[in-house]
């Protein structure tokens, strides 16, 4: 028998989940749901300034109301940094952090952004440092092998990723002292036991970068799955910026039932569209059915 599957919905409390943040947690929800495995909810506060703990409240909220219930809350990042202290000493010990004080000009007149998250790829300036400026903290690097990253995503299929053309050395702790995502998501979803990764298709660049520290922290690799985005009937990506398709206003006008039953439909997963419960929907779901290419949002009311 296979190990039971261990899902998770790891949201950003800077604002109200519009519609892209929606499907994706639906999707997450109904893979979990349908091979009975267990859903983890952990709030990615990394960024004091723009997460709010009323956010992370109306977040649980909506997803009880969308019928999304989660089975376990871990600790939000904010208060993990000691965690991730005890990785970034095992990296250190491995020889494989440099600091980095390279100043955000410096790195953005050598080079375009390379990855489609705007990620600048790093030429290793400070890595054989002699020298470093005096009276300033360094961001912390860690080394990647100029190496291809494979893994075969459960929507987008076949993915491959070199880190050291596509990114270079990656930032793993910023000279403020806060730790970067890719270190945090990677300690977080291991240490919670996750199998299945699945969030919006704009961070498939992420998990090479993720399986990579996986690989050097000694976790297994979990099982991606990267959903399209939903695009507005004008062709834009959706962000937190489209109110109109926020959960604040659709939960005015819709049924949670309405909802899903519109996005499911969107998204190839029902062929009418018609209300449907969270629940209802998991006894139907296969993965097979559910498109890869971004999902215009025309369709829903
Ligand atoms: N916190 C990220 C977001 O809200 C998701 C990160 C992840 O799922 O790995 O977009």
């Amino acid at each position: 028998m296979s190990a039971p599957v261990v899902g998770r919905f790891a949201p950003t409390p800077s604002g109200r989940m519009h519609l892209g943040n929606v499907f994706a947690a639906l999707i997450a929800w109904l893979s979990v749901r349908s091979q009975k495995g267990t859903m983890v909810l952990r709030m990615e506060d990394l960024d004091t300034q723009r997460t709010s703990a009323d956010f992370a409240d109306t977040l649980r909220d909506d997803l009880r109301w969308l019928g999304l219930c989660w089975d376990v809350e871990t600790p939000p990042q904010s208060r993990r940094s000691a965690v991730y202290d005890r990785y970034f000493e095992k990296l250190m010990d491995e020889k494989l952090l440099y600091p980095c004080y390279c100043t955000r000009s410096q790195l953005h007149s050598v080079n375009a952004p390379h990855l489609s998250d705007g990620t600048y790829v790093y030429p290793g300036t400070c890595r054989n440092l002699t020298t470093p400026p005096p009276d300033r903290a360094p961001a912390w690097r860690v080394i990647v092998p100029d190496r291809v990253w494979q893994f075969t995503d459960l929507v987008q299929g076949d993915y491959s990723l070199n880190l050291a053309t596509a990114c270079g050395d990656m930032v793993v702790r910023r000279a403020d002292g806060v730790y970067v995502y890719q270190l945090a998501v990677t300690v977080d979803d291991a240490e919670a036991g996750v199998t299945e990764v699945v969030r919006g298709m704009d961070l498939l660049s992420s998990a090479p970068r993720q399986m990579y520290l996986q690989e050097t922290l000694g976790f297994p690799h979990p099982v991606y799955g990267h959903v399209p985005m939903l695009l507005s009937p004008d062709g834009r990506r959706l962000s937190k910026r489209d109110r109109d398709l926020d959960l604040g206003v659709l939960r005015q006008r819709m049924t949670p039932a309405e909802l899903i039953g519109a996005l499911a439909f969107a998204a190839g997963l029902l062929e009418k569209n018609i209300p449907i419960s969270a629940a209802e929907l998991a006894s139907i779901f296969r993965w097979e059915q559910l498109r890869g290419d971004a999902i215009c949002l025309d369709a829903l009311p």
